[in-house]
């Protein structure tokens, strides 16, 4: 792949796909980061004088249809504010040409306002090409999706390269997913162990131990006892046995149950031999919890995805807690990702002791369970002439 540092852009229109789908309230963006960390890769392309398109997908909106919710303007502002110095502006009408000098950014509306932009659509793909020289993916959370802008434009630009953003995620992603340090531990929490098959799958082939909570521990402690009325999938046994049978796989002894899913409900905390009928595992027990830290302590490389538990209500949330700190406390290389895992560190305050939190959540998923994203494939195919 070319990347972005190695080519010459002075006076190039150069078209960067960036992921800046922030969540936005009441016109006011809530949290930053995505566009924080798409920073460098801006004044990358200041530095080399480069005349310099941003695009971005903000949420679902209706394609073909303007929708002042899902507009990128608040990003327009928040990014003229951290860029003082630098001469932006925003285009909502762009598809057919537009002026840019060199040094100069202008921020384009939310490509999914563009008929065809999900769809992967060649006349829109085309329109994107023809407005720059280079086009940049930097987007690493919108990679494993096949669209006009972050796919479809590759077949009509001369040069496409990979930003720095991107670089960066695929490359730490790589060297833990090819050479961990061992021992490597993974945890795995959330719902269902169908939508994780695959990367589940994936993971085995490389970890030493996988620690399993949430729904997806469910799921495994059925095939020994009833579970009551927990969330598990027994149309789903013969996956799971399959998948218990690599005798890396450790489920909790003891979970936190109750009778009613609510915040309001009593926890109780029992041995996974002892659900009632009319109970459910809502989170894990204290003895899994220390036996789960005991672990975590000995890993040299932690994965992590996915809460150990009903994580939204705080009288279900001690299994996720517990079990985020001793990852954030470990001295041990950390690497985390998917949507609901960054809501559980950023609850818990514990960003900066992780050493690598993804910005995909799809994508990093999808990452781990391919070892590449369609377009990585398609960029391979630009060479630096
Ligand atoms: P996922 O998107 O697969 O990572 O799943 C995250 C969701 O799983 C969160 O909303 C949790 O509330 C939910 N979850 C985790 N453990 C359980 C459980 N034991 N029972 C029901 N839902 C759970």
């Amino acid at each position: 792949m070319i990347h972005m540092k190695d080519i010459e852009l002075t006076n190039k229109r150069v078209f960067i796909r960036l992921d800046l789908n922030v969540p936005i309230d009441k016109n006011k963006i809530t949290s930053s980061e995505r566009i924080d960390r798409s920073i460098p890769t801006i004044q990358l392309a200041l530095k080399k004088n480069a005349r310099i398109l941003l695009a971005s997908h903000l949420g679902r909106p209706k394609e073909g249809e303007y929708n002042k919710r899902f507009s990128l303007f608040p990003v327009f502002q928040y990014l003229k504010k951290k860029l003082p110095t630098v001469d932006i502006i925003f285009s909502q009408n762009y598809l057919n040409g537009i002026q840019i000098q060199p040094n100069q950014i202008v921020l384009l509306e939310n490509v999914r306002f563009n008929c065809g932009e999900t769809k992967n659509n060649t006349h829109l793909a085309k329109k994107y090409a023809q407005l720059c020289d280079v086009f940049v993916m930097d987007a690493f959370a919108t990679a494993h999706r096949v669209e006009s802008s972050t796919h479809g434009i590759c077949d009509f630009v001369k040069t496409a390269c990979i930003g720095p953003l991107l670089y960066s995620e695929i490359k730490i992603l790589k060297n833990i997913l090819n050479k961990p340090k061992r021992p490597m531990v993974t945890i795995i929490g959330g719902a269902k162990v169908s939508t994780k098959f695959k990367l589940l799958s994936s993971l085995l082939k490389i970890t030493d131990t996988m620690l399993v909570g949430g729904g997806i521990a469910n799921t495994f402690i059925s095939l020994f006892h009833s579970v009551g009325k927990s969330l598990h999938e027994k149309n789903f046994h013969k996956q799971a046995k399959k998948l218990y049978s690599s005798n890396k796989i450790l489920f909790p002894s003891d979970s936190r149950v109750s009778t009613s899913y609510s915040e309001q409900a009593q926890a109780t905390v029992k041995p996974i031999s002892q659900i009632s009928d009319n109970e459910e595992i809502l989170d894990i027990g204290d003895k899994t919890i220390d036996n789960y830290e005991k672990i975590i302590n000995t890993a040299k490389t932690i994965l992590w995805n996915g809460p150990m538990g009903v994580f939204e209500f705080p009288n279900f949330r001690k299994g996720t807690e517990k079990i985020a700190r001793a990852i954030a406390n470990h001295s041990a290389l950390s690497v985390s990702g998917g949507g609901d895992t960054i809501a559980v560190i950023d609850l818990f305050d514990l960003k900066k002791k992780i050493s690598y939190i993804s910005t995909g959540g799809g994508a990093f998923l999808e990452f781990i369970e391919n070892k590449t994203l369609p377009v990585i494939e398609r960029l391979k195919r630009f060479k630096n002439k």
